[in-house]
């Protein structure tokens, strides 16, 4: 999934400049800056990629 600025089309894989990178609880929230000068604030959750389960795995059965 590609997202562009809605303002220029700068796709928003290329971080034209970043502003401020705060930690949180849930991820890493960061304020970047695009090439048109829009705000744009992205949060990157620690576990990105990593494929939580809603229930336990059962081995065997029964
Ligand atoms: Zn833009």
């Amino acid at each position: 999934m590609v997202d562009e600025c809605p303002r220029c089309g700068w796709p928003q894989s290329e971080i034209y400049q970043v502003l401020s990178r705060h930690l949180t609880s849930t991820g890493v929230v960061t304020y970047t800056r695009c090439a048109c000068g829009a705000v744009q604030m992205r949060l990157q959750p620690y576990d990105a990629g990593h494929v939580v389960t809603a229930s336990e795995p059962r081995c065997g059965g029964s």
